[in-house]
């Protein structure tokens, strides 16, 4: 297999010719949630039927962070370093504090319970964005069949206050999202099966409101296919990385799709991570890989 395939000469710089994906880790059920601590050189990540953190490094390989973790799905950090989790089984999202201790960022609206959130991103004022799609309480297998309360939405959280303002509601699975690195852009992809006869399965892409709160102008940014695009990350010159279900797709952003990754196994989630930025750690359905590639992530994740 080829690891890398080039569509658009642009992807040829991001390519190292001597680069090859490697397998950091197998034996897992679903993989999700890749947060890289440059500060520890690890990664952490949720293998979420399993209920549990993982956490990988050069020295240490792969062992077990945290289980019972509340079947986590997607993970990111704050602006002061802290781990941010969604957690399925809990309908909410936690923030795990410097000294380990865990607190409840959101849970409800209005008085309802959360699905079960999937994908989170923190914005440089310290905004936590989170997508909540039911997909973590419709089986025992990823949480608990749990009755749903609340339609699925995107949500801004401002960790100060606790207030909770729905910023987008009209898609039918919200589920990755990562904001562009100058935050004027956020996407989100959709991975939605309504209607029957045309799968939603794209990224979307809002603009920004000026005062950073809210979103405007949603449209189409990519379809991604084969499908999934359940997470991405942007690198440092806003090309948008998406898990896909051959494994990674580049999309620049006017949208065009400039190279992929082919990958054994789908790919769910990705983030950058490593010495320089540039290692991108790939959650890939049973197996953990890394592949070093040419490019550096987003400086804000
Ligand atoms: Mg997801």
């Amino acid at each position: 297999m080829v690891d890398f395939e080039i569509i658009d000469k642009r992807f040829k710089r991001f390519v190292l010719f001597n680069a090859h994906l490697e397998k950091l880790g197998d034996g897992f059920r679903w993989l999700e949630g890749p947060v890289w601590f440059a500060d520890m050189q690890c990664l952490l990540f949720s293998d979420i039927p399993n209920d549990r953190i993982m956490r990988w490094s050069e020295a240490g390989g792969v062992q077990v962070f945290r289980q019972p973790a509340g079947f986590p799905n997607g993970q990111t950090r704050d602006r002061e370093g802290r781990l941010i989790t969604c957690s399925h089984h809990g309908r909410c999202v936690l923030r795990t504090e410097l000294d380990g201790e865990i607190t409840i960022l959101a849970d409800a609206y209005a008085g309802k319970r959360l699905n079960s959130p999937n994908d989170v991103v923190v914005k440089s004022d310290g905004t936590i964005w989170f997508s909540d799609p039911p997909y973590g309480i419709q089986t025992d297998y990823e949480g608990g069949k749990q009755t749903s309360e609340l339609p699925a939405r995107v949500y801004r959280l401002d960790p100060r206050d606790g207030v909770l303002t729905i910023v987008a509601d009209d898609f039918d699975g919200p589920n990755g999202l990562c904001f562009a690195p100058d935050e004027r852009r956020l996407y989100i992809s959709d991975t939605g099966v309504q209607p029957a006869d045309d799968p939603v399965e794209h990224i979307r892409v809002f603009d920004v409101d000026v005062d950073g709160k809210a979103l405007l102008n949603g449209r189409v940014f990519h379809k991604v296919t084969p499908r999934n695009a359940d997470g991405f990350r942007c690198d440092e010159d806003g090309n948008v990385w998406s898990s896909a279900g051959d494994g990674v797709h580049c999309i620049d952003p006017s949208g065009a799709l400039l190279g992929k990754i082919n990958v054994p196994s789908g790919v769910g989630n990705l983030t950058f991570g490593g010495r320089y930025r540039s290692r991108l750690f790939l959650c890939a359905s049973q197996t953990l890989y890394a592949i070093y590639t040419n490019q550096r992530g987003a400086q804000r994740p």
